[in-house]
């Protein structure tokens, strides 16, 4: 990420400030604050109102508040040879006495002493006599900065170890007042319509006020405000105003950077006239063995304008587990092949490269187009020169030395999986080749906006015709038996099913341990029906043979880790049994589930959750009532966060310190219309 333009003048190191010597420059870089501009946004973990405080007398059991009294004794008790302790002092503030105490921390003795006045903020755990444990505590001094400290709503920060609160906040104080007005608007011109130059926003007439509520938005402070409020608010209310107006600040820098860097695309690229003439499309489609549904089809209409159209394309393909991304690639790869360019084609894992590898091979070597497979482990014969190819593999194809001449389509399958840093590297191999990337997670609207704002999005909102039902269930461990006799029935009817394990221990060779524990078992428990292993530590070619047994039914149960949770396709198997189903999210369990339900079969999906945790059982029950994608990465998204829905270091999102993808949705959009909206002009 570029850093903002605001950054400069703020960019001076702490040391340059009066107080920081080497001791206190350490500490505040363990709370990663290097710069002046980085102490001004050292958010506060929650703010306290010193103006109105609870009497001790008139606090209720559980109460999370704040006091202030008077220490009036104190004591440390150890036992056990002093390997246990609990430091104590009472506080007395008139009305009543508070006992506020530390287990096994002795060294807080040495912080208080008789009659010094205390802040202490917890919780009443007790009220016989009135008790916190471990409440957090400020000693109040004499001194002239205490104005800085009482009778304010003051923040209270996160600390490192030795870093007093009480010398934070001073420091943060004297910043502010040396530095605020150095704060500049980072883009003065964008946010001129929606912004209050002056602090108490509401009471205020300004100008621009009207416009930014014609434009349905809430006026925001000016940055230097914002900052000033985030720290030492007015009222509590405004701490949010401000966390909003930075929020918006982070979310305006992505979004100029993500539409710049189309901006600059469409400039400085031609497309490559990819749209080709149907001499290949159409004998593969009569060949095809089904007709593309209407979603299917309507999306080719939008990838072969692109293909043909003045700019390369730039196309996130969106659809459901089995909504069939797959042959929409592949009509999308023969324009372009018929129209004489090479085409590359990247997924996420070798197994999936395989599955790719096959099922193109098998579509397309009878139309005289070759298909070669390059991936870590494996790469099939070169192809002759000068006739159009495909090419399908792994992140290979970007290490390696893989520079196709003539490419004029890039096709990359579970994009979530990939970074776009990734997705640029391919896309570089080439002249501006067309781009088109798949994923079957439905990415909520706020994070696409985020993630792909640089991407038209088509969406395949159908499944085909004639796909079996995939009923769920999830079932406590004690049940297993019985989901045992289920799937043995199903086998006897002549289904398969995989048995799938998440990630149990924290090695992946623990892992495979344990995974190939459980297939042990598994094999007497089936016989006589054949079972097999998958798992990622498996060499490439072991991984495939145990696939292509299963996809030639000479395995009927696959036991297998999270590997095959993307794009494997056999429409035979049609029981999955998930174990230990609530350590996985609910979006990844949904893919999972997409592996099975691609034939006329009806298929069962058995979740069994661990029986102790009733509340992770609930979570599940969303999979029991919905096949919606979309509701369930809303939901996963709410419970788990955008890093884990996506992947935490795949997702390709700068941290964000004041921004919530989740909570923010009204921002997010707001901040890319802003975007648009000045680079239009300029
Ligand atoms: P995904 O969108 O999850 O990648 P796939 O492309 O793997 O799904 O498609 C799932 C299965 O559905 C494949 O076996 C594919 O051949 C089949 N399929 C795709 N489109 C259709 C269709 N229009 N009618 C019937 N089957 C289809
Ligand atoms: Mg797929």
């Amino acid at each position: 990420m570029p850093t903002s333009p605001a950054a400069g003048p703020l960019e001076a190191p702490l040391t340059t400030l009066r107080g920081v010597g080497s001791e206190r420059a350490a500490q505040l870089a363990r709370l990663k604050l290097r710069t002046v501009g980085d102490l001004l946004l050292h958010r506060p973990r929650r703010h306290e109102d010193r103006r109105h405080f609870r009497d001790i007398a008139g606090l209720q059991l559980g109460d999370a508040a704040t006091a202030r009294g008077k220490i009036i004794a104190l004591g440390l008790k150890r036992w056990r040879g002093g390997s246990k302790s609990v430091f104590e002092f009472i506080l007395d503030d008139g009305t009543a006495r508070l006992h506020c105490r530390w287990w096994n921390l002795p060294f807080m003795e040495k912080y208080f002493k008789q009659g010094d006045e205390v802040f202490v903020h917890g919780r009443l755990n007790s009220l016989r006599p009135r008790t916190m444990d471990h409440p957090e505590t400020e000693v109040v001094e004499a001194g002239e900065e205490n104005f800085i400290h009482l009778n304010r709503i003051v923040p209270v920060y996160p600390l490192t170890e030795g870093l007093p609160q009480r010398w934070l906040r001073s420091f943060i104080w004297r910043a502010l007042e040396e530095h605020e007005a150095r704060i500049t608007e980072p883009w003065p011109e964008i946010t001129a319509h929606g912004v209050a130059a002056t602090f108490r926003l509401r009471e205020q007439s300004s100008a621009s006020r009207p416009q930014a509520e014609a434009r349905g938005y809430e006026m925001l402070p000016a940055r230097a405000n914002a900052i000033h409020m985030l720290h030492f608010p007015e009222e509590l209310g405004d701490v949010e105003i401000a966390r909003q107006r930075l929020a918006l600040d982070e979310l305006l820098e992505l979004q100029i950077e993500i539409q710049r860097r189309r901006q600059k695309l469409q400039a400085s690229a031609r497309g490559l006239p990819c749209a080709g003439d149907n001499h290949l499309i159409k004998p593969f489609l009569t060949r095809l063995g089904f007709t593309l549904t209407d979603a299917q089809t309507k999306v080719l209409r939008e990838i072969r304008k692109d293909m043909g159209g003045q700019q390369p394309m730039r196309r996130l393909l969106q659809g459901d587990v089995g909504a069939g991304k797959t042959v929409v690639a592949g009509c999308g790869a023969l324009m372009a092949l018929e129209s004489g360019f090479n085409v590359a084609l990247m997924a996420p894992t070798e197994i999936l490269a395989e599955q790719h590898f096959q099922t193109f091979s098998r579509w397309f070597r009878p139309l005289g187009i070759g298909v070669q497979l390059r991936t870590g482990n494996r790469k099939t014969p070169d192809l002759a020169p000068r006739t159009s190819h495909l090419f399908i593999g792994t992140h290979a194809l970007i290490d390696s030395g893989f520079a196709p001449a003539n490419l004029g389509l890039v096709v990359i399958d579970e994009q979530h999986k990939f970074g776009v840093t990734q997705r640029e590297k391919l896309v570089r191999k080439g002249r501006y080749p067309h781009l088109l990337v798949m994923t079957a997670t439905p990415i909520p609207r706020t994070l696409g906006l985020t993630l792909y704002g640089d991407l038209d999005i088509s969406v395949i909102d159908q499944l085909p015709v004639g796909r079996g039902h995939i009923k769920t269930f999830v079932r406590a461990q004690l049940a297993t038996p019985k989901v045992f006799d289920f799937i043995r029935g199903k086998l006897k009817e002549g289904r398969q099913a995989y048995v799938v394990y998440p990630r149990v221990e924290e090695s992946e060779n623990g892992e495979v341990k344990a995974v190939t524990r459980e297939w042990e078992k598994l094999r007497s428990e089936f016989a006589p029906f054949q079972v097999g292993l998958l798992h990622g530590r498996l060499k490439a070619e072991e991984k495939e043979r145990a696939m292509e047994s299963f996809r030639a039914n000479k395995i009927q149960v696959l036991v297998a880790t999270s590997v095959i949770e993307v794009g494997v396709d056999v429409a035979n198997a049609t029981v999955m049994l998930i174990e230990n189903a609530e350590r996985f999210g609910l979006a990844q369990l949904h893919q999972l589930r997409g592996r099975i339900g691609r034939g006329a079969h009806e298929s069962y999906c058995v979740l069994v959750a661990d029986s102790k945790t009733d509340e992770a059982r609930q979570r599940l029950k969303v999979l029991e009532e919905t096949t919606d994608g979309f509701r369930i990465a809303d939901e996963d998204l709410r419970l788990r966060g955008p890093g884990e829905l996506l992947g935490r270091e795949q997702s390709g999102l700068p941290p964000f310190r004041f921004a919530d993808l989740i909570e923010d949705r009204a921002l997010v959009e707001r901040a890319r219309g802003m975007a648009a909206d000045t680079l239009k002009k300029n």
